[in-house]
């Protein structure tokens, strides 16, 4: 039997992601943007893998969607695709995604096992940082994957990633290694891979934050709990 499906299988029914519906209507007849009627991520790539919302869409090679289990318990977010990404089509595939990949086995993870995705879903000229304006008509997507995934626990690889989706300003050294809530889920924050390729001496910590999440996992995997924010 295919792992990804023993995962499925075990999941822990109970937990749902309280993310809140980014759309508000302002008139009677004004309805709903048609990605937001999605019932599974295949139908939402459908929806949106033409977007040109915002100029990236017209620079890109490839949309880059996600991968991994489309049920995963833990979902990995980074920044942006990177030149390989978008050749590829696919997120983490560069020197960065191959770290990743050993990251995850560290833990004994395999990348069917969870999810994998960006902020945005197409690179940035010259892998610049996201501009808010590409955030803000990206994240939407992103928030409607979380939907419908459900995950217990999100990873934000790198600060961007934390800094969006915790819509405040953070420091690395003091934001990793703290459980934070995110709608009912739990989120911890740890360095993008690519910053340890630029900085090895930064594995240590990685290491010791994968390993927290690995630990809170097993718990929650036995018990249903999830740990408690360590951050408001
Ligand atoms: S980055 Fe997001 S909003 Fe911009 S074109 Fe790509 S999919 Fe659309």
């Amino acid at each position: 039997m295919p792992e990804v499906i023993k995962v499925e299988q075990s999941r822990q029914k109970s937990f749902t992601l309280q993310i809140p519906l980014v759309y508000e209507p302002v008139g009677m007849f004004d309805a709903a943007p048609d990605f937001m009627q999605a019932q599974t991520l295949e139908e939402l790539y459908n929806r949106i893998h033409t977007c040109t919302k915002c100029p990236l869409g017209s620079t890109r090679t490839n949309f880059v969607f996600g991968a991994g289990n489309p049920h995963a318990e833990i979902v990995f977010i980074g920044e942006a695709p990177g030149a390989d990404e978008d050749l590829q089509g696919e997120p983490f595939v560069g020197r960065a995604g191959q770290l990743l990949t050993k990251i995850l086995a560290s833990i004994n993870l395999s990348r069917e096992e969870v999810y994998i995705c960006n902020i945005l879903k197409c690179r940035p000229p010259n892998n610049r940082k996201p501009l808010p304006s590409e955030v803000e008509q990206c994240q939407p997507y992103l928030y409607m994957q979380l939907k419908l995934i459900n995950p217990p626990f999100i990873v934000a690889l790198g600060l961007t990633a934390a800094e969006t989706l915790l819509r405040r300003k953070l420091r690395m050294a003091e934001a990793r290694g703290r459980w934070y809530d995110f709608y009912g889920a739990r989120m911890l924050v740890t360095y993008h891979p690519a910053a340890l390729l630029r900085n090895p001496e930064l594995k240590r910590d990685t290491w010791d934050d994968v390993r927290m999440l690995r630990k809170a996992y097993d718990e929650y995997r036995q018990s249903g709990r999830l740990p408690e924010p360590t951050v408001s």
